[in-house]
This record gives structure tokens, C-alpha cells and sequence, in this order.
């Protein structure tokens, strides 16, 4: 597998299949690589002729009191499982190939509305940092199409947008999320937890089961069912940022008629910030 670490040696390489009509998938990723990850990059093969994974830990999507400095970087193990996944191409530029030491005043990418709820409101700057590197990624790729994991639902609803509103000529492909056997969505961030930690982490996912389950049963009391939630969460030990019941795409706030939810949460568990999610389609 080959390891790029420059904007212009990648848009050099990529130029001949862009010019042989060759179909090209990117995969953005911070590294760490799990089995989730792995599964973006097989699905890309099949969407593609080549595929192209970014490997960048991004300074502008994280806060200054965030894990930036001590968020897992394992390039050498992550080019092995790359490289037996079949993949060809990965691309891993530094923070000053990508920004040029000039962070504070890089053009940003925002997309307003989504970004301000949920996760926005307690991660500020957030999605606009991370808009903006996938749009800059796009730059240098130019994919016809990228792929994102569900795991991040609020994320992958901003980046559809994003390339809605500035007529990005890349398909979107959103990915399920892959799950450890009980159940924990797999996330580089799960190792910042104890052994007794990660016993309890599986319950924020079945916990958003439940709720899923009250909606198909038919409660519409919405605000009811993310206390409960909230409840539960704090009872084992969590401290859930939020619980939200959305419409499923907009995240708008449902209505009474809402027929397709998403259950979105995010919690702390000692280091590790968990988040997850859940739709649920109501068949009318
Ligand atoms: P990250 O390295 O955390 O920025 O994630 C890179 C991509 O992998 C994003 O599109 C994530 O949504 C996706 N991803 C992360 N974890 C999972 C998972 N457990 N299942 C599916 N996709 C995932």
C-alpha cells in the first residue's frame, strides 16, 4: 500500500484515474482503526475503482479542553490493516500540510442549523471544523463518492448537506454501525476506558433500544421518554450530555405524526465521551 503524505503528490497520483474516467471512493478518518472503519473501507471497494483513506487528526474539530493531544495516533498498525484489507492508497498529511500553521484564520466551512444542536451544543466549532476538512479532503481527492459511518448520525447529516447546499459533485454513502458482540459501538475512544467501565458502557445502546421500542409501541411523549432515558443513564454512572428523540435526517423535533425517528445520546463514562444512536421506522 502506498502512504502519501502531500496534497499535490495525491492529486498528482489520482490524476490518471480522474482523466481514465475511473471511479474513486475517499474514506476520511482520524486513524486509531477498528473494524468499523475497516467496514467504510470495504464498502468503498465496492463502490469504486480505487479507494483512498485519510488518515488526519483534526485540531479544528476539537475543543481546547478536548483529547486533541492524546487522541490515539497508530499509523504503522493502521497501514497493516489497511494494507490487508486490499487497500492502495492512504493518504496522511500533517496539521501544517493541511492548515499551514495558521488555524485561527483557515476559511471554515459551516453549515449552520445542523450544527448548532445536539453534539454542536456541547462540542462549539465542532461540526464547522469538521466540515471543513471533509470539504477540503474532497478538494484533494475529488471522489465521486465518500463514506461515512451511521455511529456519527449528526455528522453524516451535516456532510449530506453540505454537499447539498454547495453542489459537491460526491455521492454520499452512509454506513451502519459496527458493534462490539455486546453490543458497544465500536470507537476509538472506548479504550479510554476501565475494565469496569466498559462492563457498564454496552447499557447507553440498550438503553436507546428501549426508548426505540416505547416509540413502536406508540408513546408520543417524547420529553417523558428522554427523562427516562437521562434517568436510566445517570443511574449506572453515566453523565449523559443528552437524550433526543428526532426526526430522522432533519433531526428536527418530531410531532405527533412523526413516522421515522432517530434516538440520539451522547454520555460521558469516566474519560470516554460515548455516543450512539437508533432509528426507528413506525409502519403506518
Ligand atoms: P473517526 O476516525 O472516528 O473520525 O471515524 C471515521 C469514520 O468512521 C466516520 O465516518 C465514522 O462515522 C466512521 N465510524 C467510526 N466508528 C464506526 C463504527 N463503529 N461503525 C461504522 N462506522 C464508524
Amino acid at each position: 500500500m502506498l502512504t502519501l503524505h502531500g496534497i499535490l503528490e495525491l492529486r498528482d497520483y489520482v490524476k490518471h484515474w480522474r482523466l481514465t474516467s475511473q471511479k474513486i471512493a475517499l474514506v476520511p478518518t482520524m486513524g486509531n482503526l477498528h473494524a468499523g472503519h475497516l467496514r467504510l473501507a470495504e464498502r468503498a471497494r465496492e463502490a469504486a475503482d480505487h479507494v483512498v483513506v485519510s488518515i488526519f487528526v483534526n485540531p479544528l474539530q476539537f475543543g481546547p479542553n478536548e483529547d486533541f493531544k492524546g487522541y490515539p495516533r497508530t499509523l504503522e498498525q493502521d497501514k497493516a490493516r489497511l494494507a490487508e484489507a486490499g487497500i492502495g492508497l492512504l493518504f496522511a498529511p500533517s496539521v501544517d500540510e493541511m492548515y499551514g500553521g495558521n488555524l485561527e484564520q483557515v476559511t471554515r466551512v459551516d453549515v449552520p442549523g445542523l450544527s448548532g444542536v445536539l453534539d454542536g451544543k456541547f462540542r462549539p466549532g465542532h461540526f464547522a471544523g469538521m466540515a471543513t476538512i471533509v470539504a477540503k479532503l474532497f478538494n484533494v481527492v475529488q471522489p465521486d463518492v465518500a463514506l461515512f459511518g451511521e455511529k456519527d448520525y449528526q455528522q453524516l447529516q451535516i456532510i449530506r448537506r453540505m454537499v447539498a447546499d454547495l453542489a459537491m459533485p460526491v455521492d454520499i454513502i452512509g454506513v451502519p454501525t459496527v458493534r462490539e458482540a455486546d453490543g458497544l459501538a465500536m470507537s476509538s475512544r472506548n479504550q479510554y476506558l476501565t475494565a469496569e467501565q466498559r462492563s457498564l458502557a454496552p447499557a447507553l445502546f440498550q438503553i436507546l433500544k428501549e426508548l426505540a421500542k416505547s416509540l413502536r409501541n406508540g408513546r408520543r411523549d417524547y420529553q417523558r421518554l428522554e427523562l427516562e432515558a437521562l434517568r436510566k443513564l445517570s443511574a449506572i454512572g453515566m453523565r449523559p450530555d443528552y437524550v433526543a428523540v428526532r426526526c430522522a435526517n432533519t433531526l428536527s423535533l418530531p410531532e405527533e405524526t412523526t413516522g421515522e425517528f432517530v434516538v440520539l445520546a451522547a454520555a460521558w463514562l469516566g474519560r470516554a465521551r460515548l455516543i450512539d444512536n437508533v432509528e426507528v421506522k413506525i409502519n403506518s
